[in-house]
């Protein structure tokens, strides 16, 4: 069994403007991933932005009530490596905070906004640790443009830190060789191939570790974009790239392998 994780967040203020406010968009688009589950009969895990958590409680608390688990997306969505120690203490207090608030639930895994756990703020991991999580996802398992540390574990494993622990969780990073391919989300995720995609994990599965994948509300609302006038067209296109094939490919991918909550696939595949 693989893992299927949504980071829960409104792609305006996630990506161009963290001060914008948070808008039904992200409730329409999570809503749409809840129908594509349910007709697969899927469970996922949802790592929920803070401020998400507090515009519609509502929304994570269905999340809840339908089986799925429900985590950590940070507060704002502002990078965590530009963060001095104070300003991420209180992003993860929030974080924490506000989720449990609207999930009625304990919040212990946590996935940083834009893989923003780098080689230069491995630190941040120990600010979780004190702010009560056990579980993070946030680390890429290879350098790519923006973010990831090159020739990071591709398993997930345990760091021992200062203060207690913490099971990291990456992301999946198909291995060949001294080759990495991403396979996990993101724009390889909408632009590979259909069956590449899934030769990919059924390799992952093979080499004895679960798959994890990620996604966004937003990727499954295709033509979104064009509510926002006056965007450049560059950032329009590759953001547009792969979103109107992708509920077709995800929901192909959900049918033809295994796939659940992060925290049931840990435990089905005997990590601790
Ligand atoms: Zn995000």
């Amino acid at each position: 069994m693989h893992a299927f994780t949504v980071d829960v967040e409104d792609w305006y203020q996630s990506c161009i403007d963290y001060d914008a406010p948070i808008t039904a968009r992200v409730l329409r688009n999570t809503g749409t991933i809840l129908e594509v589950l349910d007709g697969c009969s899927v469970r996922g895990t949802f790592f929920v932005q803070g401020r998400v958590a507090e515009t519609f409680p509502g929304m994570v608390a269905e999340l809840v009530a339908a089986g799925h688990e429900v985590q950590s997306h940070g507060y704002s969505h502002r990078p965590l490596d530009r963060m001095a120690p104070a300003a991420l203490r209180d992003e993860l207090a929030r974080a924490k905070a506000t989720v449990e608030d609207a999930a009625g639930a304990e919040v212990t895994a946590f996935r940083a906004q834009d893989f923003s756990v780098l080689a230069g703020n491995l630190w941040a991991l120990e600010a979780l640790a004190e702010a009560g999580f056990t579980t993070d996802s946030s680390i890429f398992p290879m350098r790519v443009s923006r973010y990831g540390i090159s020739g990071w574990p591709l398993e997930p494993h345990r760091l021992i830190l200062g203060v207690g622990s913490m099971l990291e969780v990456p992301v999946a990073v198909c291995g060949l060789g001294r080759l990495r391919i991403p396979v996990a989300g993101g724009g390889y995720f909408r632009l590979l191939p259909e069956r590449m995609l899934e030769r990919a994990i059924r390799a992952i599965g093979a080499d004895g570790r679960p798959a994890v994948i990620y996604c966004h509300p937003y990727e499954f609302a295709p033509g979104e974009l064009a509510g926002h006038p006056g965007l450049p067209w560059k950032l329009r296109v590759t953001q547009e790239m792969g979103r109107r094939a992708f509920e077709g490919r995800m929901t192909a991918l959900l049918r033809r392998l295994r796939f659940g909550r992060l925290d049931e696939v840990l435990a089905a595949w005997g990590v601790r």
